[in-house]
């Protein structure tokens, strides 16, 4: 069966509940959703209750996802939020390394590998995104950058949870007002490097992983990212912050992954 076709947004540090609540009403109520398509909003922690009102009971029509997790259970790490705390709200999914957590808060592979093996293990899905910096690139090692986030982040993922998986490849010199859009020409060895890596590491289950692009992706852009052979759909910042962009550039995107078949 060909790979999912999947798209979300992450509001960030944006939204309160009420916003974010409205925010998946109208989104609902605006979009058709094929089979094979899986849609999903990641809003703040504090909006997570609010939102699941509005999602009702499993399954959601659109995922609901989270910003991060912590690997432990339970423990003395104030601030952080469990994987049990996300379940008890009827989380879908968890975004997990994204290039801001990493940059900001530090968080390294190895740390990432934890919270992968944690979600998973409890049966949430995980969106882990990777990517590297300006100064990776310009060293000639996003290939290598890349597949260390991915052997170090996916490291002992037993093959029955696999299918939680789900890979954004957002190189961070594209990501967020200051990034400079990439060309599908830099992200297509990228998301094929990417794909033989999760082939490499779990067999021909892993070549089923969905790879989304992210950074700077709009309505002028999206489907020339989805039209290559290894990107299953996308995962955008601002483009989703409003529900007319957010469908607008799914429906690029998922048109130029259609036309492309
Ligand atoms: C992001 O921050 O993950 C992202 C893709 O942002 P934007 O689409 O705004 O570049």
């Amino acid at each position: 069966m060909a790979r999912p076709f999947l798209f979300g947004t992450n509001f960030k540090m944006n939204q309160t509940p009420a916003e974010s609540a409205a925010f998946y009403r109208q989104l609902a109520a605006s979009v058709e959703i094929p089979p094979h398509v899986y849609l999903f909003v990641i809003p703040p922690f504090t909006s997570l209750a609010a939102v699941r009102e509005v999602a009702g009971p499993q399954p959601h029509q659109i995922w609901v996802g989270a910003q991060n997790v912590h690997w432990a259970p339970d423990g003395a790490y104030t601030g952080e939020i469990s994987v049990g705390m996300l379940l008890a709200l009827d989380v879908d999914l968890v975004l997990l390394g994204h290039a801001e957590r990493r940059r900001y808060f530090h968080e390294t592979d190895v740390e990432l590998n934890r919270k992968v093996l944690a979600a998973v293990g409890a049966g949430l899905r995980v969106l882990l995104a990777m990517g590297e910096t300006a100064e990776e690139r310009g060293f000639g090692v996003s290939g290598e950058t890349v597949l260390r986030q991915l052997r170090i982040g996916l490291h002992d993922v037993p093959p029955e949870h696999l299918e939680k998986i789900q890979i954004a490849y957002e190189p961070v010199w594209s990501i967020g007002a200051g990034g400079t859009p990439a060309s599908p020409e830099d992200v297509e060895p990228i998301a094929r490097l990417i794909r033989s890596g999760c082939q490499d590491l779990f067999g021909d289950p892993g070549s089923k992983i969905p790879i989304l692009y992210g950074g700077s992706v709009d309505p002028s852009n999206a489907g020339t990212f989805t039209a290559l052979p290894d990107i299953d759909g996308l995962f955008v910042g601002r483009a989703g912050w409003t529900v007319e962009g957010f469908v607008a550039t799914y429906q690029a995107g998922y048109a130029g992954k259609s036309e492309s078949q």
